[in-house]
């Protein structure tokens, strides 16, 4: 019977550890830990992480502001508005929502948050932190995943790891943290020939594809451990039965709200073949936005000492 890694239950203890943190900081710096995000336009999808984000900061005493400039916003004003937010010393955290408008420089954006304000571990000075090994904020999808792999006990030293995805926020970092805990890594993406079988090398298979339950039996070696990264809504009914064929209760869901949320993983196959796995939801999810405040925690204890 597989081990389902509990996201949830890891969040919280992060969270519980923070708090006695922030509390220390709000005495040191006279302020409480500050992280202002700027949320641009009208993405939903953006405005339900967001507001997550807000709760999580709330919960573990940071102070947190939420910048909300126009759909129509120009690079400019985004520019000016990091600017404005760099200078600011109560904030310690500057997190850009992704997507941004289509008419937005994204890439000059985030290269204009200060690295020592970056909590999203994107800035390329932050990238060359994690790939030399200095300290320095990771992207929080991944350090989550370490997190979730060390508090189950699950072993990377030594360990095969294949990671399917390049991306710069989960793909390629999770590769360098993977190599940073000594494991054994395979980069695997679009154009990787046979992925099947370098797949099914992995005692570590994490998924990051974007890509609805890709990854079926035939990809993971019985007894791996398999972290499905992937969030994907979908909407077809029939996609929804061959995925959930064996789970009433998320059929339900679907003819409740016309869409379901499937990772990049077969549901079924990682039950029955891996030795443990995260769920979606209620796996990698709940982690981001925790990692999130270790690193505005982290940010202001910087300034701290
Ligand atoms: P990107 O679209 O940026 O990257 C996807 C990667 O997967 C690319 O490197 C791509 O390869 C690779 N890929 C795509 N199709 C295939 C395929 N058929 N075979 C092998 N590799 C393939 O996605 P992200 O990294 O941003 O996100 C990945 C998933 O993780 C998404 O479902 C996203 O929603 C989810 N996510 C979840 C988070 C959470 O908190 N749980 C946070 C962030 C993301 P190539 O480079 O060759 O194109």
């Amino acid at each position: 019977m597989a081990i389902i890694l509990n996201g949830a239950r890891i969040r919280d203890e992060i969270k519980a550890e923070l708090v006695p943190r922030v509390q220390k900081l709000t005495q040191t710096l006279g302020r409480a830990p500050g992280l202002s995000v700027i949320l641009a336009g009208s993405n939903a999808a953006s405005q339900i992480y967001v507001a997550g984000k807000t709760r999580a900061a709330r919960d573990v005493g940071i102070y947190s502001e939420t910048l909300t400039p126009p759909e129509s916003v120009t690079t400019e004003e985004l520019l000016a508005m990091v600017d404005a937010l760099n200078a600011q010393p109560e904030i310690d955290g500057i997190l850009v929502q992704l997507p941004l408008p289509a008419q937005v420089d994204e890439a000059s954006v985030l290269m204009r948050v200060s690295p020592a304000k970056d909590v999203d571990g994107f800035h390329p000075c932050n990238v060359g932190m994690l790939s030399t090994g200095r300290p320095g904020p990771r992207p929080c999808t991944p350090a989550g995943i370490i997190q979730l792999l060390k508090r189950h006990g699950i072993p990377m030293s030594g360990r095969r790891a294949t990671v399917v995805g390049r991306s710069s926020i989960v793909g390629k970092p999770m590769s360098m943290l993977l190599v940073a805990e000594d494991a054994t890594v395979t980069t695997a993406h679009s154009r990787t020939v046979d992925l099947p079988a370098v797949c099914r090398e992995a005692d570590i298979l994490v998924a990051a594809m974007g890509r609805p339950a890709m990854l079926t039996r035939e990809y993971i070696k019985p007894g791996a451990t398999v972290i499905d990264v992937g969030m994907n809504r979908i909407t077809s009914r029939d996609a929804a039965e061959r995925i959930y064929r064996h789970d009433a209760a998320r059929l339900q869901q679907f003819d409740a709200k016309g869409s379901v949320l499937v990772g990049d993983v077969d549901p079924l196959a990682m039950a029955e073949v891996a030795g443990a796995y995260t769920p979606v939801p209620g796996g990698v999810g709940p982690l981001t936005i925790a990692m999130l405040m270790v690193n505005t925690v982290e940010a202001a204890e910087r300034k701290a000492i």
